[in-house]
């Protein structure tokens, strides 16, 4: 019954939000109930006093992998005790050295392969964990803008029922006075009808 889906209607059905009274064409709609309203689609981000969204499980896949990644991350750059500053700073020196003349004969060259192979893992470890962090962050942000489904928070849904009860009531009430004067003489339905009294002072 809390569950609602977000949906559009046609610009020519656009209708006032129930929260801040401006037009649009988002509605809230409960398949349970068949309640609905219109809402921005500003209210429902970051607003769990009025809806809560429920994500896809892509989405929650994707935060429990850039959690992971972010632990991974701050590990690497630990051990790397050097930290980000010197990574940059080795990729500098690492770029100067395809300039240095490879004439200096092979065990030169041989030794500063080796000493690439040392410290390359952990420099496209900690590069790499960033590249695949920044981009899981990315699909967070495309997925958080699309759930379909929210659940109405506790206040919100008592609202609308009471709204709906209250609808009801009316209508009841309306068919009601309308049988009773359809069915009555005027005369005695003026009689019987109770209009408002003058308010005291
Ligand atoms: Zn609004």
């Amino acid at each position: 019954m809390d569950k609602y889906t977000k949906r559009k209607v046609a610009a020519a059905d656009a209708g006032a939000c129930l929260i801040c009274d401006r037009r649009t064409v988002v509605v809230l709609h409960c398949a349970a109930s068949g309640d609905w309203f219109f809402c921005c689609d500003l209210h429902l981000q970051d607003n769990p006093q009025f809806a809560r969204p429920n994500y896809s499980s892509a989405y929650h896949d994707a935060c429990r992998r850039a959690a992971e990644l972010a632990d991974r991350l701050a590990a690497a750059e630990k051990t790397n005790s050097t930290g980000w500053d010197s990574w940059l700073g080795r990729l500098a020196t690492s770029k100067k050295k395809p300039a240095v003349p490879a004439k200096d004969g092979a065990p030169a060259q041989d030794q500063d392969k080796t000493e690439d192979k040392d410290e390359k893992p952990a420099k496209v470890t900690s590069a790499d964990l960033r590249r695949e962090y920044e981009s899981e962050l990315a699909t967070i942000a495309t997925l958080r803008n699309k759930p379909t489904s929210y659940n109405l928070s506790g206040v919100m849904l008592t609202a609308r029922v009471e709204r709906r009860k209250r609808l009801a009531a009316r209508a009841e009430q309306l068919r009601e006075e309308e049988k009773a004067y359809s069915n009555t003489d005027p005369q005695q339905l003026l009689q019987r009808y109770h209009f408002p009294e003058l308010p005291k002072r």
